[in-house]
């Protein structure tokens, strides 16, 4: 099913109160966004691009949304302000809601500032269907954050609330940003008796339960709550500096791509399990630079061994999951996405998956997993970069028209050298003005 920013409604869960943020009476998604209420400009940036309906759930405080909004509905879009009756969180608030929503609906907690390409995100939704999609983040601490476990298509296998210990997930969290298909409502009781909330009491029965699958988007875009005056101090900093916008995936994004063995891990004749893998120290911390650029880091990898019958989808998850952990654990850094080639072109090997051993598009020297991640993040390969540690690295990124490093000891008549991927990315920051 295609979805489009016309065909959903934007419900914004605006009851909290401001108080801890120095706003006396006015509830906390009023709270000032450099010259417009924070809730205004997520609104307008919603309606700028396409959503025509707004549901804003008001509490405390709903007076001051209703007379604002009475004034500054954004031109062409619909604003109906609903009253709860107590609050009941972020899901129970939706039982008063049935009878509004008969189409696919965005929950947008209006204490989040975001910017986002809610075309991007709503193609994929609807590509997906089941009961939702969730906005999950890659993050840099995973020991201590509630995870959400996805399979390889994206569907949500699990959440797995703090405190665990080395749980077999990757590093993706909830960015409290949903879309749901109306079907989501039969999982709430017909009136709510105390509080209920999505991320804690739904969604997790939900995916337990399996019989309407629930999705995950996986995207680096800015989306960040602004619940404390810290954070509203750098929400505001970070709006006036433009990164907010500039994180979006309308805006062209530039990527620094990274081959995986011998560039992120150590090379070894094959890392079949997870415990196989080896971090080159440096290449997590390296990576928490880039992610503090701006610019994005995307890990390509052919891994043959899949085609060849040497390990299974499921193995290859595994062990991405554990580089994960690593890198979060080596200084603090994460992949915004990482695609892999699973193809061989060769037959001949016992035990082989004749369906992959095919000449596909994405194994380098193919640019085809560039393109992909290109395509899937707005990424201007022209502006960007490819660390690799052998030629078909190289080839791949020459044909993707990105400047290209070679690591490890080999050299390239097309590429510059460095001993490290770390520095080879100390020096795309340095040249770049980049380096903090
Ligand atoms: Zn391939």
């Amino acid at each position: 099913m295609s979805l489009a920013p016309a065909d959903v409604t934007a419900v914004f869960l605006a009851g909290g109160k401001g108080t801890r943020l120095g706003l006396g009476d006015l509830p906390k998604p009023m709270v000032d966004m450099h010259g417009l209420p924070l809730l205004q400009r997520m609104v307008e940036g919603l309606a700028a691009q396409g959503v025509r309906r707004f549901i804003i759930l008001a509490g405390h405080g709903a007076a001051h949304i209703e007379a604002h909004f009475a004034a500054h509905a954004p031109a062409g879009a619909a604003v109906e302000i609903v009253i709860e009756d107590a609050p009941l969180g972020t899901a129970g608030s939706f039982t008063q809601l049935r009878e509004h929503l008969d189409r696919p609906f965005l929950v947008v907690y209006g204490d989040v500032l975001f910017d986002a390409d809610i075309a991007r995100f709503l193609a994929y939704a609807g590509e997906k269907g089941g009961a939702g999609t969730l906005y999950v983040h890659p993050n840099d601490h995973p020991e201590d954050s509630d995870l959400v476990d996805a399979a390889e298509d994206g569907r949500v296998r699990a959440f797995i609330s703090k405190p665990h210990q080395n749980p077999d997930c990757g590093n993706l969290v909830n960015a409290a940003f949903y879309l749901f298909d109306p079907v989501v409502l039969d999982y709430l009781p017909a009136r709510a008796e105390g509080v209920i909330d999505w991320g804690a009491d739904v969604l997790p029965g939900i995916a337990a339960r399996g019989e309407h699958a629930l999705y995950a988007y996986r995207g680096s875009e800015y989306l960040k709550d602004i619940g404390t005056p810290k954070r509203i101090e750098r929400g505001r900093n970070d709006f006036a500096a433009g990164t907010v916008a500039a994180r979006s995936y309308l805006k062209p994004q530039r990527a620094i791509f990274l081959d995986r063995d011998g560039v992120l891990n150590r090379e070894i004749d094959g890392v079949f399990r997870p415990e196989m893998l080896e971090l080159i120290p440096g290449t997590g911390a390296a990576l928490a630079r880039v992610n503090k650029s701006g610019l994005l880091a995307i890990g390509v990898t052919n891994q043959p061994a899949i085609a060849k019958g040497f390990m299974s989808f499921e193995d290859l998850r595994a062990v991405h999951n554990r580089l994960d952990w690593a890198l979060a654990e080596d200084g603090g850094g994460y992949l915004d996405d990482l695609l892999y080639c699973p193809h061989h072109p060769e037959t001949g090997f016992e035990g082989e998956r004749p369906e992959l051993k095919i000449a596909c598009e994405c194994r380098k020297p193919a640019p085809g997993m560039l393109l992909a991640a290109a395509a899937r993040h707005n990424i201007d390969l022209s502006a960007s970069w490819m660390i690799g540690d052998h030629a078909r690295d190289i080839e791949a990124g020459l044909a993707a028209g990105l400047e290209c490093w070679m690591v490890g000891g080999g050299s390239h008549p097309e590429a510059r050298s460095a001993a490290t991927a770390a520095a080879a990315i100390e020096t795309i920051l340095q040249e770049q003005g980049l380096s903090s």
